[in-house]
């Protein structure tokens, strides 16, 4: 089974638009870029975990076939779903009558979103919709998986994670996906120590107000600790809303004070804001070593590849 992170970045990518924060302005000027959420996991069938609207880019930068067969949708924000008319063309690359419809599997008011939008690629036979409850598991040839709730704000109640489980030559192996969340509702015990977890970090440091609902990597860590992974971590959906002490650009709308932002154990200044990936990788490994967390943590970037072995 094969992992590739197509899209690390959040609603709407990085470099935002047109932004000079000093975030956007180290990614332009080391040619960095975060697309929208999508993942690919490939085994014997090949299951995308959410679909952004930079679907069609980022399908078309691997080597993947066009046979998706199913895909997994977190929530109803467009960053999650919004590419899905553009696997219509999927369709088109089939003789008639050859073409099997996508499966896709989301909570119901996941389901009502996207209908209300995309209910034309079911008629059309481009996708089929299963809603799926929490606590449930599902099969899908080589692999199965299980939707848990979490909570994302009142614009997404149909938000969930998944517990994804599949085989690999030597042993069973769980992979936990989290989108975009502030906490998990009703935590079951099945989600202790799966291998790897997939998990958000909109922000370094918790904001003073977490209106957008999101997960900052200093609250990731108390998810983290619940969750107790046993191999490694992947950060994801990173955004540009920290503030950069001294950035003019600290007074738009999108940039947040930290609460009470993560420093060494010794007290000392708070870390110092990432910009960039190497930034980031650097950082999380710092406060790794300073609080002797056994944990690997891995900043995704996009296109990359992860075989799980
Ligand atoms: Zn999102
Ligand atoms: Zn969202």
């Amino acid at each position: 089974m094969q992992l590739t992170f197509l899209g690390t970045g959040p609603a709407w990518g990085l470099p935002e638009l047109l932004c000079s924060c000093q975030i956007c302005q180290t990614m332009r000027r080391k040619g960095e870029k975060r697309r929208r959420s999508s993942f690919l996991l490939k085994g014997e069938e090949k299951v995308l975990l959410d679909c952004g609207p930079d679907i069609k880019e980022q399908l078309e930068g691997t080597r993947v076939g066009p046979d998706i067969r199913a895909i997994l949708i977190s929530h109803e924000h467009n960053d999650h779903y919004m590419g899905l008319d553009d696997l219509f063309p999927l369709k088109r690359t089939k003789a008639r009558d050859e073409f099997q419809p996508i499966e896709v599997f989301s909570s119901e008011s996941t389901y009502i979103e996207i209908n209300r939008r995309f209910g034309y690629l079911e008629e059309f036979g481009v996708i089929k919709h299963t809603i799926v409850e929490p606590n449930r598991w599902y099969e899908l040839r080589d692999l199965s998986f299980m939707p848990f709730k979490t909570f994302h704000g009142d614009s997404a109640k149909g938000s969930m994670g998944f517990l994804i489980q599949f085989s690999t030559k030597s042993s069973q192996r769980r992979l936990i996906y989290t989108s975009d969340f502030m906490e998990i509702v009703g935590w079951d015990p099945g989600l202790k120590n799966p291998d790897y977890l997939i998990i958000q970090s909109f922000w370094l440091n918790e904001p003073v107000q977490n209106r957008p609902k999101h997960m900052s990597f200093q609250r990731a860590l108390e998810y983290i600790r619940l969750f107790e992974p046993q191999r490694s971590v992947f950060l994801v959906h990173m955004g540009d809303g920290d503030s950069v002490p001294g950035d003019p650009q600290n007074r738009i709308l999108k940039k947040y004070e930290a609460k009470d932002p993560l420093r060494p154990p010794k007290g000392n200044a708070p870390y110092p804001i990432p910009r960039c990936q190497q930034e980031w990788q650097e950082i999380v490994e710092t406060i790794l070593e300073d609080y002797r967390f056994p944990w690997r943590i891995y900043v995704a970037q996009d296109f990359q590849d992860i075989s799980f072995i």
